[in-house]
């Protein structure tokens, strides 16, 4: 983030800088060049009707000349049309002396030249002298002009200079301010990447409170949200895991208490060995049923994507469940009526939906008074298909109707015990509706009975 902003904040700012300073030179030189050309124009003027290229003194031409190539810091020499040197501020060469060089003879052809001597900070412009005739031009000679380019080379250092500051005082204040901002970005999500390490290190809890930027602070709130989601499963499991134990010792006890009773009496008659074995044989039983009860509970949690899924008809599958169940209820004499409204089939795993119903109808059964009655209805729409199961039992006090689908929940312990409950039967059946994408919802009045609704998509959508 910091290499960001340094990145976007400064590199584009030296560009510009280089561009302009560029710019500049290139301009001032161009600008140099243009007044030399006006100089050389007015000198030869005054030249060309004076004879002052046929070696005529003009000495006013000559202070002229020195004057201007004073102004410019150079030299100017004037050859003519022989070549001979006419005139060298620098008094090097006199008018025996002959100047030959490339841009000269270029000049003698009509043509002016430029260089820019960049090394030795110089400009040298070689220019023809031309006389204008009625009908054509004649070059009657050639001026060389050299000019220094330090003052423009001065400029150009002190504009170097005075960017350099800026660009550097920039500089400064985007890292301060990269280094600020960053740090202020990333602290929220260090916080959250130290609380994720501490619960990784197993500590649960320890909330996120991020205030300021609000994608930073959604975030903290998705975050938070997931935590305490983490919070909840863990306390569920930890009451699972407390409730299998405890479930699972009470058989265990029982079996512990009448067997030692038995040990501890020296000559117990046969008939109390039998009493006993029959207690410690029903004890197994109910210890057989949890462990079957957990088992696909667990089986139920893990293959939450594993679903049996075939086209079955549900008619069918409920008259199979009742008919297993009505020795039960005979036993009881609880009537079990069956009504289905139309024929149904729908897309379902056989083998769990029917353990959810079976557990539903059973509970009508044992939770129900002597010649009783267990109503199981079938219906459907276009989408859905309904199953009702009511009886005339003893029905569930309303503050706990919520409760009775939780793990090892039952409203009275003894009488579940007595019909060998254990409290899973109705987690079950809820997980698997859940599975099919159904609902079930419960209506009772403590005392007059209870009516389970389900509702299951008759077409199951993975
Ligand atoms: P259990 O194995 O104890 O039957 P369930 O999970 O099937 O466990 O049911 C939980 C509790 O809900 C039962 O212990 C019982 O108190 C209550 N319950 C369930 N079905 C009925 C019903 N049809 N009538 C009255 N109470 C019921």
């Amino acid at each position: 983030m910091l290499l960001t902003f340094v990145i976007i904040g400064v590199i584009p700012l030296h560009i510009f800088g280089y561009i302009l300073l560029n710019n500049y030179e290139d301009k001032a030189i161009n600008n140099k060049f243009s007044q030399m050309q006006e100089q050389i124009f007015m000198l030869s003027n005054q030249m060309i009707p004076t004879g002052y290229l046929t070696l005529v003194d003009v000495p006013e031409i000559d202070a002229e000349i020195n004057r201007v190539a004073e102004v410019f810091n150079g030299r100017i020499v004037i050859v003519n049309r022989n070549l001979n040197i006419v005139e060298d501020t620098y008094g090097l060469y006199d008018s025996n002396k002959y100047l030959v060089s490339k841009e000269v003879i270029q000049s003698f052809n009509g043509n002016s030249s430029r260089v820019h001597d960049k090394e030795n900070h110089y400009l040298i412009l070689t220019k023809p002298i031309t006389l204008t005739t009625e009908n054509q031009k004649v070059v009657v000679g050639a001026v060389v002009m050299n000019s220094s380019t330090r003052d423009i080379q001065g400029v150009l250092n002190s504009m170097e200079q005075r960017a350099l500051i800026f660009t550097l005082a920039i500089t400064i204040f985007v890292v301060i301010f990269a280094i600020y901002f960053s740090s202020k970005l990333t602290k929220p999500l260090t916080q959250v990447v130290n609380s994720i390490d501490r619960i990784t290190d197993g500590f649960m809890g320890g909330e996120v409170s991020i205030k300021g930027y609000s994608e930073i602070e959604k975030i903290s709130d998705s975050f938070n949200k997931m935590i305490s989601r983490m919070q909840r499963i863990e306390n569920t499991r930890q009451e699972f895991v407390s409730n299998v134990s405890h479930e699972l010792k009470t058989p265990i006890t029982s079996i512990k208490v009448l067997a030692d009773s038995l040990l501890m009496q020296e000559d117990a008659p046969v008939e109390l060995y039998k009493e006993f074995l029959v207690d410690i044989s029903e004890e197994i039983e109910r210890e057989n049923k949890i462990i079957n009860d957990l088992l696909s509970l667990v089986k139920l949690d893990k293959t939450a994507d594993d679903m049996n899924i075939s086209v079955l008809n549900i008619n069918e599958l409920l008259e199979q469940i009742l008919k297993r169940l009505s020795p039960i209820a005979k036993k009881q004499n609880v009537e079990l009526v069956y009504e289905s409204f139309r024929p149904v089939m729908a897309e379902v795993d056989e083998v769990k939906l029917s353990l959810a119903i079976s557990n539903l109808i059973e509970n009508a059964i044992k939770y129900n008074v002597i010649d009783g009655w267990v109503r199981v209805s079938l219906n459907a729409d276009h989408k859905y298909f309904f199953i009702k199961v009511s009886d005339s039992g003893i029905g569930i006090p309303e503050d706990v109707q919520d409760l009775i689908f939780e793990r090892f929940y039952r409203v009275d312990k003894a009488r579940s015990r007595e019909t060998g409950g254990t409290g899973l039967g109705l987690a079950i059946t809820k997980n698997v509706i859940q599975m099919h994408h159904g609902a079930i919802k419960v209506y009772s009045n403590d005392g007059e009975g209870t009516t389970f609704n389900v509702r299951i998509p008759l077409n199951y959508i993975a």
